[in-house]
């Protein structure tokens, strides 16, 4: 057989073992991980020189927001696939916009939004993208609603104990039964709503507006106690529970007791709690305001107690929350109050470069772990068995990445639909050189050589996956 190409004396890396061998790709997928491919016997269209690169899988980002374009903003949903390419994730989900007004006519349902996202997404991407569904408070029929996702790709939705389109806890322990009894999974904002507003309210009578408040409004035991109640009403539908962002030590003992008893919980951080510290809000309020984050920034401790959650397994993977934010648009409210500011802020192009460099270059986590974490893990739970490792079989989807490179984050030379990045002026060992989708270069030797439309929807099952 004559491969397509031939990906040449690199150090492949997968969850379980680095090993120096070639890569080859034959339609797209991998066809065999072998030492010395280049011999008599096996041909190729195209061979590519990996020496001193490590062959990693593309990233598997799991908790994107990236935004569908607009007439105002064509290209934003491209722009984000952009700078994933650049940052080596070759497959993001997002999610949809549900409509997230508080009568159920304002609500598009979820079938719906599951058509209208697909339609306005499917020419746009420059990587592969999947879907997850929000469900708040105004889809009063989405537990029949469920059974239509996971047969359309769909199988994990995204719930909120927070904010005005938060369900409240019945509604959330019905969905967590429909989910798994649909073949689904149901990721969890948790935050206790309550006391955040109750912190809210005494921060504002008492003229605190600015964004630092935003932390002390919603302290560790604030999502800590939400995971409790969320653990406990998973417990009590006999189903998957997964934990989006968590940011504190609080909140990882809760999930690792969970996990200690046996229960199927699952949680993930993001690079901003493991890299970053509540310390950013004693930045004057308009730089503060690009740290307004929800869970926030925790005091420092909390980063090092993440890295061990990580390595220990309490933690399942790493994935972003990137939100398309602008520092000069959406975080301008700060002048008004810090609750006012949109919670969020970009990470797209920057998941690999920040958790190798704080993970694996500063010794925290050993190269494999990492591939775990990114690619793995996240592609095992979310349902997509082509994606996440590098196999016979499975799609080839490759980063190639110099370890041996520095570089400074800047805004100005990432990609993503937002004008700043929470990583600006780090300096960070390791880049991505190139990345392949399906067997095709996307980003070659730092160029974008992708082009719109060449990412495909990634249906998804997790019927296999447990
Ligand atoms: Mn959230
Ligand atoms: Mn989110």
């Amino acid at each position: 057989m004559t491969h397509d190409l031939v990906i040449r004396g690199g150090t492949v890396v997968t969850a379980t073992g680095s090993r120096r061998a070639d890569v080859a790709v034959h339609g797209g997928r991998i066809a065999a991980v072998e030492a010395d491919l280049i011999g008599p016997a096996a041909g190729a269209r195209e061979v590519v020189d990996a020496a001193g690169l490590l062959v990693l899988p593309g990233v598997v980002d799991v908790h994107t927001h990236a935004r569908v374009a607009t007439d105002a903003e064509p290209d934003r949903f491209f722009r984000d696939s952009v700078a994933a390419a650049h940052g080596g994730t070759t497959t993001f989900l997002a999610f949809n916009n549900p409509g997230t007004g508080s009568s159920p006519a304002a609500a598009r349902s979820l079938r719906t939004g599951l058509r209208e996202w697909l339609a306005s997404t499917a020419s746009d991407a420059a990587v592969d993208v999947g879907l997850s569904a929000v469900i708040t408070a105004s889809h009063g029929d989405a537990a029949a609603e469920l059974p239509h996702l996971v047969d359309g790709g769909v199988p994990t939705f995204k719930a909120f104990m927070v904010y005005d389109f938060g369900v409240d806890d019945a509604t959330l322990l019905g969905l967590l039964g429909a989910a798994a009894a649909a073949g689904g999974m149901l990721q969890v904002h948790c935050e206790n709503r309550t006391i955040l507003e109750a912190l809210t309210a005494r921060h504002l009578a008492a003229g605190e507006t600015g964004p630092a408040f935003h932390a002390t409004s919603r302290p560790p035991y604030v999502e800590a106690e939400a995971i409790a109640r969320a653990i406990a009403l998973a417990r009590a539908a006999n189903a998957p529970l997964y934990v989006v962002h968590l940011s504190s030590a609080d909140a990882l003992a809760e999930v690792r007791a969970a996990r200690a008893a046996g229960l199927p919980v699952f949680a993930e951080t993001c690079p901003h709690y493991l890299a970053l510290t509540d310390e950013r809000y004693a930045l004057p309020p308009e730089d503060a305001a690009r740290y307004v984050i929800s869970p926030p920034l925790r005091p420092a401790g909390h980063p090092d107690a993440l890295w061990a959650g990580l390595v220990d397994g309490s933690l399942a993977l790493v994935a972003t929350d990137h939100v398309p934010d602008r520092a000069g648009v959406e975080k301008q409210t700060w002048r008004e109050s810090f609750d006012r500011i949109s919670n969020g802020g970009p990470g797209i192009e920057t998941l690999l470069a920040v958790a190798y460099d704080a993970g694996v270059a500063a010794g925290r986590i050993p190269i494999e772990r990492l591939v775990d974490l990114l690619s793995t893990t996240p592609a095992r739970l979310f349902g997509m068995p082509a994606k996440g490792a590098i196999e016979v079989g499975r799609d080839a989807d490759l980063v190639l990445f110099d370890p041996d490179a520095r570089r400074t984050i800047r805004a100005a030379g990432l990609h993503h639909a937002s004008d700043y990045t929470p990583y600006e002026g780090r300096d960070v060992r390791g880049a991505v050189h190139s990345t392949l989708v399906r067997g095709s270069f996307v980003v070659r030797a730092g160029a974008f050589v992708g082009r719109r439309g060449f990412g495909q929807f990634v249906g998804r099952s997790l019927a296999a996956m447990r």
